[in-house]
Order: C-alpha cells, then sequence, then structure tokens
C-alpha cells in the first residue's frame, strides 16, 4: 500500500486512539488529529507550488513538524529528503545538490547551530527572491525554504503560515493526486550515517518503508496498548520506520521525549508516559542505564523494543532485559538501503540466540552469504552478507553506477561480515572495510572490542586499524574508561595479552571521555583513525 493509503486505514481502525506524544514541545495528538494535520499540511504544499515527485528537504532535530512532513510529503507523492540536524553548512549544501532540493523545511536552528545562518550564507539571494521563486547560484534547483520559526523572515515562508493555506480548498485534488501514486514510487531519500565516510542517499519507496515497518512491528508484537518511546532521531530509518511507521501501524503511541537524544528525558518519558517500549542504538542504552539518575525511574511497564544499528553486546542486553525490563527487547539488523530491517530477533527465540545473534531473516526477504568471488559459503562460515526482496532500496539518488556496486541482480551487497548458523541465527562480524590485515593476520575488531568490553574499567572500547610502515596495519584502541577508573596503556596492554594473541593487542590506545560518533550515536572509525594520525604528527 502507498504511506497514504495505510494511514487511512490506521485512522478507521485507531482514529481516536493516542497517536504522538511530543514531551519537549507539549504536543498530543490522536491518529484523527494527526490526519487532519497531515491533509493541511499536505493541502499547504500544493498550494506553495509542491509537486508530485518534488524533492522536499527537512532540516530538523525530532520535533512534530518532522512527523508531519513526513506523511504530508507521501500524500502527495513529493520525495522526503532526510537532513541531519547535524550538517554543517557544507554538508548541508552537498545534500540539497546532490539530489536536488526545491523546498527546504528547516527549524532556525538546533542546539548552538544556526540553521537559517548557513542557508543565508549558501543563498544570500534569498532576501531579495519573491518568495517561492528563488534562484540561487550556489544552490540552483532550490525555489523555496520554510522555517519552524515564530516570526517573518525576509524570503521565507512561515511553516504555521503553509499549515494555514491548507485550510480550505485543495481537497478533492489532494485526493485525485493520492489516488494517482504508487506504492513504488520514490518517496523518500535517506541518507547512510556516513558511519564510513561520506553519506549515501538511498531512495526508498512506500512500498520498501511500510512493509518493513509492518514487519518490525510484529516482531515487537505491538498493539494499540503500547507506547513506543523514539529517542533515535527521525531523520534516519531507525526513528521514521522503526518508529513512527511501525507504531502507527498497530495503532501504538509514539512518545518523542527531546529534540536530540537525551538519557535523562527518556527515562523521564518511558516512565511518566506508560512507555512500554523503547528503541536506541547500543550507546544510548548504556547512556540511559549509567545515568546516575536511573534507579529513581519506575519502568516497570516496560516490555520490548529495537536495539540495532551497530554491534549489540550481550552483557547490555542483558541489563536492558533485567534492569530496564524490557523482557522481550529484540535485536535488529539492518541498513538504510534496506529500509532498513532485514534480521530481528523475536521473543521466543532461545534466550542465549537473543542476545548473541541478530536473530533469524524476517519474512519475504531472501538471504545468502558469500566469499569474496561472490560464491556462496557453506553454513556456519563467514562472509559479506546479502539480502534480496522488497526491502532493497531503489538505487542511490542520481548514482546508477555505485548502485550497479551494491545491487546485483536483486541482491543488496550489505558490506558486512556475517556468520549464519544451521538453525538460521545470523551473527554479524564486523564490516568488511574494517577488518584489518595487520602483517598478513586478519583482525576482526568486534572480536578484540568484546574483551575489551570485560575489563570493569572500560565503559567503550572501539578497535581500528592505523597505518604502519612495517605491518602494513597495526591495532589502534580509542577506550573509554568508566567513571573513577584507573587504567594505562602499559597495564591494558597486558591485561589483553592474558586474554588473546599478541598479534591483536592494540598497540595504539588513546583513552578519552568521549569519542567521534554519528548523529545516530554509531562510533566513527575512520574520524578516530584521522584524530589518532593527526596526534602523532
Ligand atoms: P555509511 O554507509 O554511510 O558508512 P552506515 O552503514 O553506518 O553508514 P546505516 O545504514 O545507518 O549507515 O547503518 C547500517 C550499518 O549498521 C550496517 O551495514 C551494519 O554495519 C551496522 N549495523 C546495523 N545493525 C547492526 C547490528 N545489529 N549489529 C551489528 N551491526 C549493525
Ligand atoms: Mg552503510
Amino acid at each position: 500500500a502507498t504511506i497514504p493509503a495505510f494511514l487511512k486505514e490506521v485512522c478507521r481502525r485507531h482514529g481516536d486512539r493516542a497517536a504522538c506524544v511530543f514531551s519537549e514541545q507539549g504536543e498530543r495528538w490522536t491518529y484523527d488529529q494527526l490526519a487532519r494535520r497531515i491533509d493541511r499540511l499536505a493541502a499547504g504544499l500544493l498550494a506553495i507550488g509542491v509537486y508530485k515527485g518534488d524533492r522536499v528537504g527537512i532540516w530538523s532535530p525530532n520535533r512534530p513538524e518532522w512527523v508531519l512532513t513526513q506523511f504530508a510529503t507521501a500524500r502527495i507523492g513529493a520525495v522526503l529528503v532526510n537532513i541531519n540536524p547535524s550538517y554543517k553548512k557544507d554538508e548541508l549544501a552537498h545534500a540539497l545538490r546532490a539530489v536536488g532540493v526545491r523546498t527546504l523545511i528547516t527549524a532556525t536552528g538546533h542546539r548552538d547551530a544556526d540553521y537559517l545562518g548557513m542557508i543565508r550564507a549558501l543563498a544570500p539571494e534569498l532576501a531579495r527572491a519573491p518568495v517561492g521563486r528563488l534562484s540561487a547560484a550556489a544552490l540552483p534547483a532550490l525555489r523555496r525554504v520554510v522555517h519552524l520559526g515564530e516570526d517573518d523572515k525576509p524570503g521565507m515562508l512561515r511553516f504555521a503560515d503553509v499549515m494555514d493555506r491548507g485550510r480550505s480548498g485543495y481537497r478533492a485534488r489532494l485526493d485525485a493526486i493520492t489516488r494517482s501514486l504508487s506504492a513504488h514510487d520514490a518517496i523518500n531519500i535517506q541518507f547512510t550515517s556516513g558511519t564510513t565516510g561520506r553519506p549515501k542517499g538511498a531512495t526508498l519507496s512506500h512500498y520498501n518503508v511500510v512493509n518493513n515497518a509492518i514487519s518490525a512491528a510484529r516482531a515487537m508484537r505491538l498493539s494499540p496498548g503500547d507506547g513506543l518511546c523514539i529517542p533515535v532521531p527521525l531523520y534516519h530509518c531507525f526513528g521514521m520506520v522503526l518508529g513512527v511507521l511501525a507504531a502507527t501501524a498497530y495503532g501504538a503511541k509514539m512518545v518523542f521525549p527531546a529534540e536530540g537524544f537525551d538519557a535523562l528525558a527518556t527515562l523521564k518519558a518511558l516512565q511518566d508516559e506508560g512507555c512500554t517500549a523503547v528503541h536506541g542504538v547500543p550507546t544510548m542504552f548504556s547512556g540511559m542505564l549509567d545515568h546516575p539518575d536511573f534507579a529513581r525511574f519506575d519502568l516497570r511497564r516496560m516490555r520490548t523494543g529495537i536495539m540495532a544499528g551497530a554491534p549489540c553486546p550481550a552483557p547490555l542486553m542483558r541489563r536492558v532485559m533485567r534492569e530496564m525490563h524490557c523482557k522481550e527487547i529484540t535485536i535488529a539488523y539492518g541498513m538504510t538501503e534496506t529500509s532498513p530491517i532485514s534480521f530481528q530477533t523475536a521473543p521466543d527465540d532461545p534466550p542465549e540466540r537473543r542476545v548473541n545473534t541478530v536473530g533469524r531473516v524476517q519474512p519475504h526477504v531472501e538471504v545468502r552469504v558469500v566469499n569474496k568471488d561472490d560464491e556462496v559459503v557453506p553454513v556456519g562460515q563467514e562472509g559479506e552478507v546479502q539480502t534480496r526482496g522488497y526491502l532493497v532500496m531503489k538505487g542511490y539518488w542520481g548514482d546508477p553506477e555505485r548502485t550497479a556496486e551494491v545491487i546485483q541482480d536483486g541482491w543488496m551487497h550489505t558490506g558486512d561480515l556475517g556468520v549464519i548458523d544451521a538453525e538460521g541465527y545470523a551473527r554479524i562480524t564486523g564490516r568488511a572495510g574494517d577488518m584489518l590485515i595487520r602483517g598478513g593476520e586478519n583482525i576482526y575488531p568486534a572480536e578484540v572490542e568484546a574483551v575489551l568490553l570485560t575489563h570493569p574499567d572500560i565503559a567503550q572500547a572501539q578497535i581500528f586499524g592505523m597505518p604502519d610502515e612495517r605491518l602494513g596495519e597495526e591495532v589502534a584502541a580509542w577506550i573509554i574508561p568508566r567513571a573513577g577508573a584507573r587504567i594505562d596503556a602499559d597495564g591494558l596492554r597486558k591485561w589483553c595479552e592474558e586474554r588473546m594473541a599478541r598479534f591483536k593487542v592494540p598497540r595504539h590506545i588513546r583513552f578519552d571521555t568521549e569519542m567521534p560518533l554519528t548523529a545516530t550515536g554509531k562510533p566513527q572509525k575512520f574520524r578516530m583513525r584521522e584524530m589518532m594520525q593527526a596526534d602523532q604528527t
């Protein structure tokens, strides 16, 4: 189904149930109220000249307008372009140009970033151009900017005014457009997280994301009584598909604790809204569990959620089950290019498999594990994981070559290494590109990281390769010690030597209180490498 058809059906069944709670803005809507606001925004977008197929960028942290824009663009067949809230001016320019964004919906700023200032710097023509007819040298496709602020800004439209314009008329046109949509139309360009380099724009259809959301929601056994907390960013699949669309599929309530991730605000929302489910990347869960006020919150209604996006350590999973009461928490594995989930654990999987694997392949998805020559390896052997089926993206926007490199014969080459056992449970063992080769020996960072995490003084650990003249690559570790821990490089190396082959022991070690992360909270090894190299020269 298309997203508008899907939402219509959800409203028919669950219209008067709670749909969204935005704790920071104090907004609360039922599904019917959500749908009415979506229609007004969709009609408003038509009124300002947004057409089917147009790229509409959204640059905002988790705010109510984000969710409205997500559905309203789909309602008129426009293509939503998710822009990372932490982008700086040049990254914004790159994203807007890469996909030809015509309409940009933007927050005025986020944290200490001045979004409107950056946009004006990129398009100084804005102040003088008639609204809707911008022509900026640096952003040739951009026609209009809609901001989420209260006051009028020269050359820009106010989001609230666009909503107002949608109050009258347009209804018939709106319905006609919705009827003309195909489930296979592109409706979304999502940039990948940028864990390994510059983000790529994956193009997704209604069909891709609606089906994936339903699949994920089923694995969590969501129902209208559930409250799903969404501290993960909306600009990523995790928030907009596994959060918003999955909750919508079963008429559950979605709760947005704060504009950006905030452990305390999330804990508070879990308790105060009686949430039963929560999503997060591993660092978000450890951030909540290790928060000094954690014990103050009553989380006994918690039941499920998804941990995903990066390797999910078994000890962390056990803590989430026990201390956060998420007995049915699931691990999922996926990527932006596969809408996003392909594997997910289920509450009735054997306990051991629920913490040590990413579960089994989701229904209607094919999977294979191959060697470097694309030959399927025997069960239980490691190789690159490839997936095929409804979930595979249409392609990287405007980049057929790169698309052809990763999708062949329908198979998505994930670039992730994994092993699938005889019962079908998969373990992700690392990224093919992260594996380092030290003097001819293959070293898998995830394996060394798992050992380091058993050290009582280590809170977080990342292993990556550093160029080395003699050995090609040498093992480097970026360590965040636990508060109050006393640990030094020599002591840590000795500790490692007792627990792993000598060649795996980190030579370069940096202790720090933080590490470079993507906006979704994923460790960026390529930046750790750059920073460590800069330190050494
Ligand atoms: P980029 O492609 O820009 O470098 P990225 O791959 O991190 O960034 P995403 O699409 O957000 O961008 O993330 C998908 C990747 O996250 C997967 O390819 C995989 O490496 C990792 N991942 C996701 N879930 C899991 C999981 N449960 N266990 C281990 N790794 C995971
Ligand atoms: Mg990727």
